[in-house]
C-alpha cells in the first residue's frame, strides 16, 4: 500500500535590508574551535549565554531552560529542538568532555527559534504558494489521486484562510498546467512577492510513513540536507534567520 505524506518548502526571499543574525545577549565569552574548515562553537558557552543549563552525556547532550529544550546527538544531524525533529546544518561533536556545534546552526537557526524577538523584521505581505507539479507532470501517483490535484486544492485551501488573516496572495498555478521550476522562481520577482512556499504531497513505500516535512533555504555554503552538494548564495540567503524560523513555525506542532 502507498502512503502519502506532505511536505511544505518554504524560503524565504529577497526584499527588504541586510539580515545578519544578531549576536545572543551577552552571558560571557563565546570561544571557537575550527574544524574541518568550519567554526564551532562550545556548547557549555551558548548555553551560559541563554542562562540555560548544559548536560553533557556519552552520547548525547542538551540545554534546556523553563522553556526550551534542545538536544544534540554527536555526529549526527539528527536532533530535537523544543519537541520538534529537526536537522543541524551539521553534527555536533564531542571533544576531551567538551561539545561543540557549528556557529551556523548556533547563529542561524538556534538563536532565531530561541529569540524570535531579536530577529530581522521585514515586509511581510505578499505569499506566493507554490502547488507542486502541474499539467504533464503529475507528481506522486497514487491509487485515486495525482499529486498535482491534491497540492492545488491544499494550496487554495491554504490562499483562503491567509487571506482572510489579511495577506495577498498568488498562486504559481491557479489550473492544471505545466510550470516550469524556473518561471515559478521568476514569478516571485514579477509578483514582487515577499515569501515563496512550495507545497507537496509526496508518496513513500510504506503505510507506516507519514506526517510533514519542511524545507528551508540553507545559508550560503551549507549542504542541504536533501543532498551533499553546497548551496551557493542566492537571494533569499540574505534571510536566513527569518528562513530558518518559518520553518521551524511550519514544522512545530501547532
Ligand atoms: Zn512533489
Amino acid at each position: 500500500m502507498r502512503f502519502i505524506c506532505f511536505f511544505i518548502g518554504a524560503l524565504l526571499l529577497l526584499f527588504s535590508v541586510d539580515t545578519s543574525a544578531s549576536p545572543p545577549p551577552s552571558g560571557g565569552q563565546i570561544r571557537y574551535l575550527n574544524h574541518l574548515g568550519r567554526k564551532y562553537v562550545y556548547l557549555t558557552d551558548v548555553a551560559r549565554y541563554y542562562g540555560m543549563r548544559c548536560r553533557i552525556g556519552d552520547k548525547q547532550a542538551s540545554v534546556n531552560s523553563k522553556y526550551s529544550e534542545i538536544l544534540f546527538t554527536y555526529e549526527k544531524t539528527e536532533g530535537m529542538l523544543n519537541g520538534t525533529k529537526v536537522y543541524y546544518l551539521h553534527p555536533p561533536f564531542l571533544r576531551n568532555g567538551d561539545v561543540f556545534i557549528s556557529e551556523h546552526d548556533f547563529l542561524k537557526f538556534i538563536d532565531p527559534v530561541l529569540r524570535g524577538h531579536a530577529l530581522p523584521r521585514h515586509r511581510m505581505y505578499t505569499i506566493l504558494l507554490d502547488p507542486g507539479h502541474g499539467g504533464k507532470d503529475e507528481g506522486g501517483k497514487g491509487r485515486s489521486y495525482r499529486e498535482k490535484n491534491l497540492v492545488l486544492r491544499l494550496a487554495h485551501k491554504v490562499k483562503f484562510l491567509l487571506e482572510r488573516k489579511g495577506y495577498k496572495v498568488k498562486l504559481t498555478r491557479d489550473g492544471d498546467q505545466f510550470v516550469s521550476l524556473i518561471k515559478r522562481g521568476e514569478m516571485t520577482k514579477e509578483l514582487n512577492a515577499d515569501v515563496f512556499v512550495s507545497i507537496h504531497a509526496n508518496i513513500a513505500g510504506t503505510a507506516s510513513v507519514s506526517g510533514i516535512e519542511t524545507f528551508a533555504l540553507p545559508p550560503s555554503g551549507v549542504p542541504s540536507t536533501h543532498g551533499s552538494s553546497r548551496n551557493d548564495w542566492e537571494p533569499g540567503n540574505k534571510f536566513d534567520p527569518n528562513n530558518s524560523r518559518l520553518g521551524y513555525e511550519i514544522k512545530k506542532p501547532s
